[in-house]
């Protein structure tokens, strides 16, 4: 199974590292691929857009015509996670300030939601998962806040009563920083769904 890791801007690094212990603690071959290309995504089975800065990911996207290959890839139901600026590229409306998003998820977001003090910080948090209560360790870094999540939307973790993470069928997003942690849970969850539709897009094949 082969998992990209969008390679444009921001901390790609740590979630090939993640996705190579998830291949361990599944016992199966899961090569993270860093896609710079929107060419390359035609070879993987998910995608992982990591954290950075959205606005300047946003340029970089537009610019190397990512834009309609994502929406191919997402119509095709490949899983794609996207962490705090991912997720800002995922969701439906975007505010402070408003910005394009490619509306995969819907939710509403506020960028840079936890003000100056609390800018980045660690935490614990717990989500649900496959139907099991589960702690999560958490890194928020100049993180967005989920302030509207569809009807459609589960939300699977929380931190502080807010929504931390969410799902909508293919797409799962979350406002913190999984990658930056020892905690494989996260990532072996979207392993999961990333194993699960190749095996359904085999089957359809
Ligand atoms: N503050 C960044 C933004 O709005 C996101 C920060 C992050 O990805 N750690 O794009």
């Amino acid at each position: 199974m082969k998992i990209g890791v969008l390679a444009l801007q921001g901390d790609f690094d740590r979630h090939a590292k993640a996705l190579a212990r998830c291949g361990v603690s599944r016992s199966e071959e899961i090569q993270a691929v860093e896609v710079r290309k929107p060419a390359e995504l035609a070879d993987v089975d998910g995608l992982i857009i990591p954290g950075g800065e959205s606005t300047t990911l946003l340029k970089l996207m537009e610019a190397w015509g990512f834009v309609p290959a994502l929406e191919k890839f997402h119509a095709e139901g490949r899983p794609i996670f996207g962490t705090c600026a991912g997720l800002i590229l995922l969701a439906r409306d975007v505010d402070n300030p408003r910005q394009f998003s490619l509306d995969f998820i819907d939710v509403g977001v506020e960028r840079n939601a936890y003000g100056r003090q609390r800018e980045s910080f660690e935490a614990r948090g717990s989500a649900s998962l496959e139907g099991r209560p589960t702690p999560v360790e958490m890194v928020f870094i100049r993180a967005p806040r989920i302030r509207r999540v569809g009807a459609g939307v589960e939300t699977l973790a929380h931190h502080a009563d807010e929504p931390v993470l969410a799902r909508q069928g293919s797409v799962l997003v979350a406002t913190f920083h999984p990658e930056l942690t020892d905690d494989p849970t996260i990532h072996e969850y979207f392993c999961a769904m990333v194993a699960r539709a190749a095996a359904r897009r085999g089957a359809a094949a």
